[in-house]
């Protein structure tokens, strides 16, 4: 397999502030940077969109709990003729100079984490125990992480240490208005019927700590126009995309549907 992870074509980003511009500024001091934020509202879109800008390769790697340091760093393969090095995802990042997107890095533990701080710091090295090297990140190496403060608690959160690595960014959903236009640029529905989506999405993020731990993501809201556009009711696209997953509390249901049914 060869790719260069360059992106080609313009992702389509749409700013909520001066982002860009201080996204622009952090990487040209070559900062780590955090984006902090719900699920679904437009981190990866960015990170994508600044690396298309910056033209650099980007790797992503979406974090989970059995994730070891290993599958970050890298391991030796066992093949026929003996043990083989295979570069993990962010020893190639470090090396061809790509920018490294760890997604909901707390999901990772945090003996995984720690393999983050040399890369994160005046050093700029990432050492590969197993194979005794040193690698020096490539000058355009940048790390980048996601963050969802939502999620967190005692058992899951980063540890100062490693949040004190990092230069961060608060992303929320958008406003209203700016959150129809880019669904409606997403999927092509009209811009007035995207609207009647993010109203019954503010209900819902209403409802946050109210019996919803989390409300109705831009991403969602893409999916239901998506099936609307594809020839689905506005209910049921509404149901199936906004409600359904998020929720299976039956009072919330009630009251979200009704929401559904106000709009549509
Ligand atoms: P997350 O915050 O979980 O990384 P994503 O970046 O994957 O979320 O965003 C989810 C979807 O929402 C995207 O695929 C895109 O369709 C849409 N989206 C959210 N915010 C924006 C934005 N500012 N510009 C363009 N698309 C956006």
């Amino acid at each position: 397999m060869t790719t260069d992870y360059r992106i080609e074509q313009e992702p389509y980003y749409q700013p909520q502030s001066n982002e860009v511009a201080l996204y622009e500024a952090a990487y040209a001091a070559r900062l780590p940077v955090m984006l902090k934020g719900p699920t679904g509202c437009g981190k990866s879109r960015f990170v994508e969109y600044m690396a298309w800008k910056l033209q650099r390769p980007l790797i992503t790697v979406a974090c989970n709990e059995d994730m070891t340091a290993s599958d970050l760093v890298g391991r030796y393969l066992l093949e026929a003729g003996g043990t083989r090095w295979l570069d993990g995802p962010l020893t190639m990042a470090a090396r061809m100079g790509a920018i490294c997107y760890l997604d909901e890095i707390v999901e990772a533990r945090q003996d995984t984490t720690v393999v983050i701080h040399p890369l994160t710091d005046h050093r700029r090295t990432l050492p590969l125990d197993k194979k005794g090297e040193q690698v020096r990140a490539h000058p355009d190496f940048q790390l980048v992480i996601s963050y969802n403060p939502g999620y967190q608690n005692l058992m899951k959160d980063l540890k100062p240490s490693t949040k004190q690595r990092f230069a961060a960014f608060d992303f929320d959903y958008p406003p209203p208005e700016q959150e129809a236009r880019i669904v409606a640029s997403e999927t092509g529905i009209d811009e007035a019927l995207a609207a009647r989506l993010v109203k019954i999405a503010i209900t819902a993020r209403n409802l946050k700590g109210h019996g919803l731990v989390e409300g109705i993501s831009t991403r969602l809201m893409v999916y239901a126009a998506t099936l609307m556009k594809g020839g689905v009711a506005p209910r049921d696209a509404c149901r199936m995309a906004l409600v359904r997953p998020i929720t299976d509390d039956a009072d919330i249901r009630e009251t979200l549907d009704h929401a559904i049914d106000a709009v549509f």
